[in-house]
This record gives C-alpha cells, sequence and structure tokens, in this order.
C-alpha cells in the first residue's frame, strides 16, 4: 500500500488535516506500506512557506513521520502539462479559447432561460471551433484553457468508508484541466502526481467526493490505474455544525501550547470518527496502528469534543511514572526547579491571589525545592491536572512566594471567626513544631489535634490549606506540609495568624 497526505500550505495544520494525515499512516504502517508526504503548493498566491513549516511541525510534533517527500507539486509542472497535452492529442481534452466573461454571459443566459444545458455549455461553445482552427489559433500563440471531454455514461467507485457509490456523468461539466496561465487546475496535477507516486490508496475528506468522479475519469482517460479511494466524514462541533474556530478547530500547534501530550492527541484525533468496536477509548499508537481500519469510520460526521480530549490528556498524564511527570514539569517551567525565571512566570501565568489580601511573603521569586519535594509535588498535581501547563499553574504556591490569599475562602474559613481560626493556627504551629516532618507524624499530630478539641479534621485542615497555599484546594495536606517542608510551612502558618488578626 502507498498513502498519501497531500495539504495545501495554505494555512496551518488543523484538526481534520492532522487526522486525515493520521489515518494515511496508520494504515501504511499497518500494511508496512509507504506514507508519502506531498505538499500542494500550486496555488502560488496563497501558499506560504510557513504554512509548510507549520505543518511539517506539527505531523512531527504528532510523531507521524514520512516516508519519502516532502515532494513538492509545483516542480511537477512540466509533467501535469506533458498529460494535458496527451489528454489533448488523444482528443480526450480540448481547447476553450472563450473570454471567461462570455462563457459567464452564456452561462448566466442559459440559468435565466432554464434551458438545462450549463453542463455542456464549454463544449457547446468550443465546438464552434475546428481542430484545425484549435491548432492555428494555439500556434498563433493566442490563450487557452484546456478542458476533459467528459464521457457519457456513470463514474463508479466501491468506497473504502462509504461503499458503492457513483455519479451520472451528465452532471459532471467539462472541467478545466489546465488554466490558460498554463497551470494545472488541483483534480490534474493530483491525478498526475497520485499517478507519478503510485499511490494506491487515496484517504481524504469527504469534502473532496464531488471531486472523485472527475480524478476517476481522468486516470482511465490517461490510461493510468486507479486508486482506491476512502473519504473521511467531516468533522463537526458539538452543536452539529461544521467545526469552526469557535469549537476549537485550531491550528494543531495550539493544542501543543496548551499542553496537551502528542500521545493523547493521536489517540483523541483516531477516534475523531472511528471506534476500535468496543467502549475503549485509551489507545495507544501500537494499540491504533494494530486495530484501525477504515471499515469501522463513520459515514456520518464526527463531533469534536475538547472536554473529551483534555480529560483524555489527563489520563495520560495519569499514567505517565512520577520522574516523567517532575521531568515534564520542570521543562513546562522553564527548565529549571523554581518559577523564578521568565520561562517559568509565562508559564505559570498570573498569581492566584484572586483578589486577596496580600500574604507579603517576602524574599526571591523562586523557591528551591530539593528533588524529592519537586517530585512528590509533581505526584501530587498531576491526578488534579488535565495538562502540564494546568499543572504549572497549580505549581505556583509551591514553588513561588505566596501572592495572597483566596478572598471568599478566607471569608468563610478565617473571618467568620477571627479569634478562634488565630487560635487554631497557633495550636497547629505548636504541634507541628514539635513533629518530625513525615507523612505518619504529621498526620497523627494534626488528627490527634482535631480529637483533642472535639472538631473534625477538615475543620483544621481547611483553614491550614489556606494558610499554606493561599488556596481552598490543593492535594492532601500532609504532601502539601512535605512538599513545603518543615520551614517554609511554619513560616507560612505564622504569617497567616498575622494576617488574620491584623483586622482591617
Ligand atoms: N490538497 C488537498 C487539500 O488540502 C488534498 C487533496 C487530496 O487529498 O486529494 O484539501
Amino acid at each position: 500500500m502507498r498513502l498519501r497526505f497531500a495539504p495545501s500550505p495554505t494555512g496551518y495544520l488543523h484538526v481534520g488535516g492532522a487526522r486525515t494525515a493520521l489515518f494515511n499512516w496508520l494504515l501504511a504502517r499497518q500494511a508496512g506500506g509507504a506514507f508519502v508526504l506531498r505538499v500542494e503548493d500550486t496555488d502560488r498566491d496563497r501558499s506560504r512557506p510557513e504554512h509548510v513549516d507549520a505543518i511539517l511541525g506539527g505531523l512531527s510534533w504528532l510523531g507521524i513521520d514520512w516516508d519519502e517527500g516532502p515532494v513538492f507539486q509545483a516542480d511537477g509542472l512540466a509533467r501535469h502539462r506533458r498529460d494535458a497535452e496527451q489528454l489533448l492529442d488523444a482528443g480526450r481534452a480540448y481547447r476553450d479559447f472563450t473570454a471567461r466573461e462570455d462563457f459567464e454571459r452564456a452561462r448566466d443566459a442559459a440559468v435565466a432561460a432554464g434551458t438545462g444545458t450549463v453542463a455542456r455549455l464549454a463544449r457547446e461553445m468550443a465546438a464552434a471551433v475546428s481542430p484545425e482552427e484549435s491548432h492555428r489559433r494555439a500556434a498563433a500563440g493566442e490563450p487557452f484553457a484546456v478542458r476533459f471531454l467528459v464521457p457519457p455514461g456513470t463514474t463508479e467507485w466501491h468506497d473504502l468508508v462509504h461503499g458503492r457509490m457513483g455519479f451520472d456523468n451528465g452532471e459532471i461539466d467539462d472541467f478545466v484541466i489546465l488554466r490558460s496561465d498554463g497551470t494545472p487546475t488541483y483534480n490534474l496535477a493530483v491525478v498526475s502526481d497520485d499517478g507519478a507516486m503510485a499511490i494506491t490508496h487515496v484517504v481524504r475528506g469527504d469534502d473532496h467526493i464531488s471531486n472523485t468522479p472527475k480524478q476517476i475519469l481522468l486516470y482511465e482517460a490517461l490510461g493510468a490505474p486507479v486508486p482506491s479511494f476512502g473519504h473521511l466524514p467531516l468533522i463537526l462541533g458539538p452543536d452539529g455544525k461544521r467545526l469552526s474556530k469557535r469549537h476549537g478547530a485550531r491550528a494543531i500547534e495550539a493544542f501543543e501550547a496548551e499542553g496537551v501530550l502528542p500521545d493523547a492527541m493521536v489517540n483523541f484525533l483516531a477516534l475523531l470518527g472511528w471506534s476500535p468496536g468496543t467502549d475503549e477509548e485509551l489507545l495507544s499508537r501500537d494499540d491504533l496502528i494494530e486495530r484501525f481500519s477504515l471499515e469501522r469510520v463513520l459515514k456520518k460526521g464526527a463531533v469534536f469534543d475538547a472536554a473529551k480530549l483534555f480529560w483524555m490528556n489527563g489520563q495520560y498524564i495519569a499514567r505517565m511514572g512520577a520522574g516523567e511527570v517532575a521531568a515534564m514539569l520542570r521543562g513546562m517551567l522553564g527548565g529549571v526547579g523554581g518559577a523564578g525565571d521568565d520561562a517559568g512566570r509565562a508559564a505559570v501565568g498570573p498569581g492566584e491571589g484572586g483578589g486577596g489580601a496580600g500574604a507579603g511573603e517576602p524574599g526571591p521569586d523562586a523557591i528551591p525545592l530539593d528533588d524529592a519535594a519537586f517530585e512528590r509535588m509533581a505526584t501530587a498535581l498531576a491526578p488534579r491536572s488535565r495538562t502540564f501547563v494546568e499543572m504549572a499553574r497549580l505549581a505556583r504556591p509551591y514553588i513561588a512566594p505566596l501572592d495572597g490569599y483566596d478572598a471568599k475562602a478566607a471569608r468563610k474559613s478565617w473571618y467568620r471567626d477571627r479569634a478562634g481560626t488565630a487560635e487554631l493556627l497557633r495550636a497547629v504551629l505548636d504541634g507541628l513544631a514539635s513533629t518530625a516532618w513525615e507523612a505518619e507524624p504529621l498526620e497523627a499530630a494534626l488528627r490527634g489535634l482535631a480529637a483533642e478539641r472535639g472538631v473534625g479534621a477538615g475543620k483544621i485542615f481547611q483553614p491550614l490549606r489556606l494558610a499554606l497555599t493561599g488556596l481552598p484546594a490543593s492535594p492532601g495536606i500532609f504532601d502539601v506540609l512535605l512538599i513545603l517542608g518543615r520551614e517554609r510551612s511554619l513560616r507560612r502558618v505564622g504569617r497567616a495568624i498575622a494576617h488574620i488578626e491584623d483586622d482591617p
């Protein structure tokens, strides 16, 4: 099997293109065939080198490697012209000297008159020019387009997704294959290239279905073998309409920037229109290569659900080893353990004080955590994070000074009884000061304190959590204490007491 991905570099690699590339790649890898990359850059005005870079970069990020290419379609211009000439010589195409405006005027008149001859209008107009005259005018340098002479009959194929498909040739107009400036149209270029690259299977979006009969007719007229075709369902937004930017039809790069992992993205893209036939959702690359098949591709639209992508990404994070999570988080924070450098700050984003009162924690921006504490933090945050970007944000209270207390949480668990809370936290401070800094003694100390005072443990954990992290939610309180370490924990509790007592 020889498959290809043939993007036009008129935009970035988006979800639909990435899915087309992935399905072709999966089929090639499964069959031990070839996956060829062809850049369809014949539209000189709209093609941009930065889009080529973005497409190649997006594929590389996804781990979709190609065996041949990138081949640039524009390099095949001479062959495209030769193929058009072959069709002219064989009488399967004709020169059309009609100026565009003249054609459009005649077409509008035919539509207004309801004569129903629009599909053959170009042919009727060209018939006024004899073959000799056509030669003479071409030789004299008069510009002309080349149109394919659509034969009578029907064009059918067995679509690998949709099954039998067919078009009545009478519905297909004599389409242009070579423009008057000598450039090929999409249908000629694609057939010429797929033929030259010996492509056996063309798998692409449903939006190309109406091109397929034209392309099959061209293969046949050129005497080239016709590849198999499979058309993938459109990707829809949650509202059932064609996926738009609003729904997440962003460049693949944007998902990378949001912290989506390539394996999760590949898994998610694979399920956009394909299902393994069970309710399994987490499938590795190897699983996908083994189990993918076009027979299990949906015929109707596939719905893009961004929430599912982020859920899936969280599942991938949850399955990573502690060391790997820590390394990824370090990378996200800018290659250092703390958030002090610019890269770390950028990844972490604005502080989370939420308008709360300042914690007034002095000192350098970055708080160095030792490797064990950093790994403990990463492990504790992993189940709470759908992406590493989110994890970096959640890590902030542990790697940078507190820049405030969540105002709502402070009202709820501190300010209702300022004196009582300050007294409670003072008891916590005393208790912890004499406790060994390990999970079990810390737990025994805090639970003992709760029992002693006849309150539920939560009555202690919540005000303490706010003192330690500035937030109403965090990993388990013992994890928090161990990540921050004795000195910083005690200092933060002391500072919280001062803040609470400092009645505004
Ligand atoms: N260049 C075309 C596109 O980006 C794809 C052509 C094809 O796959 O046949 O839509």
